[in-house]
């Protein structure tokens, strides 16, 4: 027997009795996005390596360690996209949707991180990711966190995760933020690891995102951004801060939330639960007001989130919120003998076309009443109906209930439809 080809470590299959539920979260997502007047965008799975290294930054897990690169067969170095908003940038600036316009935007697709696999943690993950350009002022930050909150109300999550939030500050104040941070870092480098005392000089604010929980105390005892923030951020935090309060959604102020990604600035922020485990982010986004241009546009303020779905499904079913019968038939079609099998496509086509919300399967691979029965069981569907050559001769077909105990019935097939839409 030839040897099984196994799927790729951290690359899952999304079995039929899953895809429900992934689709009742796909649902509300697109349905709550869209009741906030957003517009779905499309772009490659793959695309230039400089893209992330430019807007991800050189010295970030992701860029370091985690992702899938390759060399084209021209030689031109490509990577398959670890994340969306960078992919998004790179397609709103080469349509010219960014410039001088407000956009509302989401995309939802798999992304890909080279990371030691385990639970909430994959190699291909699935990201619904949100962006919003063109808006400087503090109230689009809101709509954004506004949003989320309203999908965790629509999901029933709402009691099991929270809001933290930061404020990164402008590049100057995180500059000066930097100077003190390393200052500090040094006085402790014996107790730092091995990539702290790397990033220490190359990206010092990556060591207060270390997911190393030796490094908490020394995280814990930094110096804050917040001391360092210049005015319009403070200005831009608070103002965020009393729109949140207004709508009534609670948040916790985190002084060493960072992000793992270099292009943020103002408004940090992620929604935590306690329920996973280590892998507890289900949500995290903000402010990157520099990256359009960083990336070859005119400057233009945007906010955005991306959403873990995986993370969010594992959360579904820990908490068992939703219970969703697997996609079953509902009436179930036997022909017996070849003229009643030609026939039953057509009385198919039919039932599908008019019972527009029905499942209808016809039975495929022949067989005698026994066998057919087996499948129309297996099938979950509520209605079997059997033609043979006879009841074809007469215009009719048997009409047999797959689940409750009724008696059978003969019905007209020149009035099937009619008649079975007000039995299924
Ligand atoms: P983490 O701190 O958990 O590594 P991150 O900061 O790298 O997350 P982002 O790049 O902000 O994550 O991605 C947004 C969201 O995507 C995360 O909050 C998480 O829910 C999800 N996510 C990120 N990486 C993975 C992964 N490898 N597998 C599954 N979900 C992931
Ligand atoms: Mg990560």
């Amino acid at each position: 027997m030839a040897k099984n080809i196994q799927a790729i470590r951290g690359m899952n299959d999304c079995l039929p009795q899953d895809t429900p539920l992934w689709q009742h979260l796909e649902q509300v997502l697109r349905h709550t996005v869209a009741s906030f007047g957003y517009s779905e965008i499309r772009f490659p799975i793959v695309e230039m390596t400089e893209l992330f290294k430019r807007s991800i930054g050189e010295v970030t897990d992701i860029v370091e360690k985690e992702m899938y690169t390759f060399a084209d067969r021209n030689g031109d170095s490509l990577t398959l996209r670890p994340e969306g908003t960078a992919c998004c940038v790179r397609a709103g600036n080469e349509h010219g949707l960014l410039y001088n316009q407000e956009q509302r935007l989401w995309y939802l697709g798999p992304m890909f991180r080279h990371e030691r696999p385990q639970k909430g943690r994959y190699r291909q993950f699935h990201q619904f990711g949100l962006e919003a350009f063109g808006i400087a002022s503090s109230d689009i930050d809101a709509e954004v966190i506004i949003l989320t909150a309203k999908l965790w109300q629509q999901l029933g999550l709402a009691p099991y995760v929270s809001l933290q939030l930061n404020s990164l500050g402008s590049n100057e104040a995180r500059a000066r933020y930097r100077e003190a941070l390393v200052a500090y870092l040094q006085q402790h480098q014996a107790l730092l690891d091995e990539d702290s005392l790397r990033r220490m000089h190359t990206n010092p604010l990556r060591v207060l995102d270390t997911k190393n929980p030796a490094l908490a105390e020394i995280v814990a005892g930094a110096p804050q951004l917040s001391e360092y923030l210049d005015a319009d951020s403070a200005e831009h935090f608070s103002q965020l801060k009393r729109r949140l309060d207004a709508a009534g959604i609670a948040y916790t102020v985190n002084p060493t939330l960072v992000r793992g990604l270099d292009y943020y600035n103002k408004t940090v922020f992620e929604w935590v639960t306690t329920e996973l485990g280590a892998q507890g982010t289900v949500c995290a986004g903000g402010r990157y007001d520099g990256l359009v241009e960083q990336l070859g546009g005119k400057a233009t303020p945007a906010v955005g989130f991306a959403l873990g779905m995986e993370r969010l499904i594992l959360l579904l079913q820990t908490l068992q919120l939703v219970s969703l019968p697997a996609a079953t038939a509902d009436i179930y079609i036997m022909p017996m003998g070849e003229a009643a099998e030609l026939a039953a496509i057509a009385i198919a086509e039919q039932l599908r076309s008019e019972l527009t919300a029905k499942r209808v399967i016809l039975h495929c691979g022949g067989g005698n009443l026994k066998k057919q029965m087996k499948r129309a069981d297996k099938s979950g569907a509520a209605l079997g109906l059997i033609l043979g050559a006879d009841e074809l001769a007469r215009g009719e077909i048997t009409l047999k209930w797959l689940r409750e105990d009724k008696p059978q019935r003969t019905l007209t097939l020149a009035a099937l439809p009619q008649l079975l839409a007000a039995m299924v």
